[in-house]
């Protein structure tokens, strides 16, 4: 059988053009991702050794799947492709050579957990405000920094940055930069923009690593390439360089991580990059109606930075996209799971044919609670992973002291849990001495009776003996055995064992379930590494998405449209349609924000296979007060003869379909529809658009000394106000102001555009 057959031409010669660069940008569905697959496959029926092949995907999920088809054409070899996602495959590469760059082959990969709480803790030991040096913010900072590769003594040293930073009022972003990339390099820790950053470093410095790998990996592969960033794409770049048998594939309609800093210019950049470049075209949709092509093009041709694209489809014309308005996001939440089981019913469809998405995660509630009381199954993609629980947290705290005793925040998160009296003033002292005298920390503990006294220097003492002990098991037992032996003798397992409520059961049973998953993987045939060390790495890197136990499993997906990306399911419900939710009230100050949440709307539309349906509630919980919602901009946008509206979201199957005009006439008139149940007082509007803020004639922001609270301001861009709130002494005095558009803001005075009215 041609084992190419389920390809169409363009799609073929894409895969069958093996040598030198190949760049193919098309619209979402058309088999980028398939040509991927079959490339590879392609190439080892070439003759070409898995093992020169590198693929880096957009999660890990998708490299498994794409194994499994790969391993149907050609076998077991699949097995041997490098294939996963830029961090996986490279914090696997920094495994083997970590120690030339000064790092141990062991090293703790922090998460944002562990990155946000050293954070915290430099910015307190600094004497920081932390509401002006939040956390979130900083570790933001830093990260767009390491993925623009830029280092912390760049960084200080860069005129621009500084200034940007002090006309903030942050102007020791720097420092907190610099003494993070210490700590972490004192705890033998790399956090996840590290694990690129830190390649870069490698490949940049020793040419005989960087030479090596470019033998190694003959040909590369890239999905979603349009969000790779800098330090990716250089990466990328450097491996390419000496063959050249590189193949990317992206589309740059649905380009969603700029905020994340990926940069959309990689994809257009590439055919600078290699001029010999082959660009195929991909134009047919596979996956989606016609109707559902249709209406993703009104949307996206909205946009005015985009490549030109022309994308059809053959499917059928399908079903008009459903409009559906709600009065509370509970109701939209009913709404969905009543239609979810009337068309599971009607259609004789799985509950697995369904997804739902949303912009933020906290909407995932409303839904979760509508689905439960229908009794429909469904599975969180993108919430609290199973890894980040406390109790698994604090067990692998432990192993991974036990491999890197270095390893500051594992120390600080299990030196007194299960308790055995050493306190926070014992924990300082072993930090400050770290600190001061440059120690390590292991060396610290290690030596407790030099910088403790009495009680704690022998509770210290004896916690460093215990790491030790496991050390010893870690070094001949298997990863289950070193796993047992530590919950035991770690205390973890009878503390949670005694702990005899709900909760405490519970957690005793996760711990039990994580036991479980490593007798699974040191069981496993198909790897050859099964240290508990290997373990650890592979769940530093997972999230929830990954750990699917039964990918069969007949539920409904609840995610984020971030996370659904290249996915696709028969039946979507896109929830949420309204202004400031989606599009992000963030995302409405520029114009290449506002066409990123655009190209996010084209991204959750497009996973649509048969049927779509879109929603919106009138009223909305956010943040503990009831706000008025008006429909998304992005109703507006798309095509009106692909939509029908349902006016009454009590009864979702009415069906009723009076042609677009009287529909947006309707539509337009909402407020006065009648509803069974009494609704929240919805602002009236004239078009369903919000308006920008024009400012007065004449606006000249003023001088605002003598601002005081309760006074009327008027903001250049955010429109009237009023002051709620001023701390902070000049000049760095923050004003808080109610907004009567857009709600409580803090702006520091000295560079809001403001005056007193
Ligand atoms: P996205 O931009 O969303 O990542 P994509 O371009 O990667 O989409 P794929 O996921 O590869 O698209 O393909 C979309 C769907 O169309 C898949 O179900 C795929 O199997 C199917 N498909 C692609 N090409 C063909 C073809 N030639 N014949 C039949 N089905 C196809
Ligand atoms: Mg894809």
């Amino acid at each position: 059988m041609d084992y190419l057959a389920g390809l169409n031409p363009s799609q073929r010669s894409a895969v069958e053009q093996i040598k030198g660069p190949v760049m193919i940008v098309a619209g979402a569905g058309s088999g980028k991702t398939r040509v991927i697959t079959y490339r590879v496959a392609h190439l080892i029926r070439q003759g070409v050794d898995p093992f020169n092949i590198l693929v880096l995907t957009f999660t890990n999920k998708a490299a498994k799947e794409m194994r499994e088809r790969i391993m149907n054409v050609v076998g077991s070899e699949a097995k041997n492709i490098w294939m996963g996602t830029f961090h996986s495959v490279f914090s696997r590469i920094l495994r083997v050579e970590a120690e030339l760059i000064g790092y141990p082959k062991n090293f703790t990969i922090y998460d944002t957990d562990d990155t946000k709480s050293l954070i915290r803790a430099i910015i307190k030991e600094m004497n920081l405000d932390d509401k002006l040096y939040n956390a979130n913010h900083v570790y933001g900072r830093i990260s767009s920094a390491k993925n623009n590769l830029i280092s912390p003594q760049e960084y200080n040293k860069n005129e621009a940055i500084m200034a940007e930073d002090i006309a903030n009022g942050r102007g020791q972003l720097g420092q907190i930069y610099m003494t993070y990339a210490q700590r972490c390099y004192r705890a033998g820790a790399m956090d996840f923009d590290d694990l690129l950053f830190k390649t870069n470093v490698l490949l940049n410095k020793h040419p005989e690593v960087l030479h090596k790998y470019q033998h190694q990996f003959k040909y590369l592969m890239v999905d979603e390439y349009q969000d790779t960033n800098f330090s990716q794409y250089l990466i990328v770049k450097r491996l390419a360089a000496v063959n050249e048998n590189i193949c990317v594939v992206g589309d740059d309609a649905q380009s969603i991580y700029a905020f994340r800093g990926a940069n959309i210019q990689n994809i257009l950049n590439f055919q600078k990059d290699y001029p010999e470049v082959q660009v195929f075209k991909l134009e047919q949709n596979y996956r989606s109606t016609k109707m559902i092509v249709n209406a993703a093009n009104s949307v996206i041709e909205k946009n005015q930075n985009q490549l030109e694209k022309n994308v059809f489809s053959e499917n059928e014309d399908g079903e008009k996209i459903k409009v559906t308005r709600a009065f509370s996001d509970n109701e939209e939440g009913k709404i969905v799971a009543e239609a979810i089981t009337q068309e599971r019913s009607l259609k004789g469809l799985k509950y697995k044919d369904f997804a739902i998405l949303y912009r933020t995660n906290a909407q995932s509630r409303a839904m979760e609670e509508a689905l439960r009381k229908l009794n429909v199954p469904y599975k969180l993609y993108g919430g609290t992973s199973f890894y980040q629980r406390k109790e698994i947290k604090d067990l692998i705290a432990y192993f991974r002291l036990t491999f890197n005793p270095n390893d500051e925040e594992a120390l600080k998160r299990v030196i007194n849990y299960p308790r055995r009296g050493i306190g926070d003033t014992s924990l300082e002292k072993i930090l400050v001495a770290a600190d001061k005298q440059q120690y390590r920390l292991w060396d610290v503990v290690a030596n407790a009776q030099m910088f403790l006294d009495g009680r704690s220097a022998t509770a210290v003492g004896n916690f460093g003996l215990m790491i030790q002990s496991f050390q010893a098991v870690a070094k001949t037992g298997s990863a289950f055995d070193t796993a047992m032996h530590i919950a035991q003798h770690s205390g973890i397992l009878k503390d949670l064992y005694e702990d005899k409520s709900v909760e405490g059961l519970s957690r005793y049973e996760n711990i039990q379930e994580l036991l479980n998953g490593i007798k699974e993987f040191s069981e496993r045939e198909d790897i050859e590494e099964k240290g508990l060390d290997v373990f650890m790495q592979d769940i530093a890197l997972l999230t929830n998405d990954d750990k699917d136990k039964d990918p069969n499993a007949d539920t409904v997906s609840l995610m984020t449209i971030h996370s659904s990306k290249g996915l696709e399911f028969p039946v979507v419900f896109i929830v949420g349609l309204e202004e400031n939710l989606f599009p992000s009230q963030l995302s409405l100050n520029s114009r290449s924000e506002l066409e990123e949440e655009r190209r996010l709307f084209y991204v959750a539309v497009t996973r649509a296979e048969k049927k779509l349906h879109l929603s919106y509630a009138t009223s909305r919980y956010r943040w503990g007060t009831l706000n008025n919602c008006e429909p998304s901009r992005f109703l507006d946008e798309l095509n009106p003869a692909c939509l029908e509206l349902d006016f009454q979201p009590r009864n979702v199957s009415t069906g009723m379909d009076g042609g677009f005009q009287s529909e947006r006439v309707a539509w337009k008139q909402k407020d006065t529809d009648s509803y069974s149940k009494p609704k929240p007082k919805v602002v009236k509007t004239t078009s369903i658009l919000p308006k920008a803020h024009v400012p007065s004639e004449g606006f000249a922001p003023s001088d605002t000394a003598g601002l005081q609270v309760g006074m009327q301001v008027e903001h250049e861009r955010f429109g009237f106000g009023k002051v709620v709130n001023l701390e902070g002494n000049k000049p760095d005095i923050k004003a808080t102001i109610f907004f009567k558009e857009l709600g409580q803001k803090q702006l520091l005075l000295k560079f809001a555009k403001l005056r007193i009215v």
